[in-house]
């Protein structure tokens, strides 16, 4: 998948808020094996190197996936157990402390009952009790997957008084994202932390080994094509609306 990020102008100003993000403990929630690797993996590390506690709830294995390698070495019945290792694999990289595999259909999220999705987000939440919430912003996912992920997680926080929501911040990819949401609030540095997040990349070798191939020729000849990958991310603060 695909994130399509933007410059930075005034890195120390953002260097600030990314400082004040830093709390207790993240929880992430996304549908794929490997979205919080393109995603998240900056914010996690940097978390982590602040011992800060991490934990990763995984929606699915991304079990129909379309990619088995490049060249192939996956097939439709061995693509599950290889997601599922290298999803462990990705996690180790990041030292991510707590994994938690939800068992979910991958491309089904958006089939499922809403008020189903949402009670199973709603008791991770309540069992870790989060200060912070990384997730996707609803209609900004592009994949339905993406979007039924963080339509669930919103749905289980509004479910909570306002005053007892912990911060939630979401990644959108849509290309509209600043259109319709304004500018992500929150850009975070994550150079100090670019190998741990091409490790994890690297994990996810269905999914990733023939991309990372032409992302390294191309940083080896200095295009600057996908390095921003590697400095910083962003998200928006989800804008409750009650
Ligand atoms: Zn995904």
């Amino acid at each position: 998948m695909l994130f399509h990020f933007k410059s930075v102008k005034n890195r120390s100003q953002f260097k600030e808020k990314g400082e004040k993000m830093m709390k207790e403990h993240v929880l992430v929630i996304l549908p794929h094996p490997d979205d919080e690797s393109y995603g998240v993996a900056g914010l996690i590390a940097l978390n982590r190197k602040k011992e800060v506690p991490v934990t990763y709830a995984c929606a699915t294995l991304g079990e129909m996936g379309r990619n088995m390698g490049d060249p192939f070495f996956a097939n439709r019945e061995t693509l599950p157990l290889l997601r599922k290792q290298e999803l462990i694999n990705a996690c180790k990289a990041m030292d991510i402390n707590d994994l938690r595999m939800l068992g979910l259909r991958d491309k089904t999220l958006e089939f499922e009952d809403d008020e189903y999705l949402a009670d199973i987000m709603e008791e991770i939440i309540d069992d870790v009790k989060p200060s912070l919430i990384v997730t996707f912003y609803p209609g900004h996912g592009v994949h339905p997957d993406h979007d039924a992920c963080g339509e669930a997680v919103i749905r289980a926080l509004y479910r909570k008084k306002k005053e007892d929501r912990p911060r939630t911040l979401c990644m959108a990819i849509t290309r509209n994202r600043e259109e319709v949401l304004g500018e992500a609030d929150v850009v975070l540095d994550i150079k100090e932390v670019a190998d741990i997040k091409m490790n994890a990349l690297r994990a996810h070798r269905t999914q990733t080994e023939g991309m990372l191939r032409e992302l390294e020729e191309k940083l080896k000849n200095n295009e600057p094509v996908m390095a921003t990958w590697f400095e910083e991310e962003v998200y928006w603060t989800y804008q409750w609306n009650d």
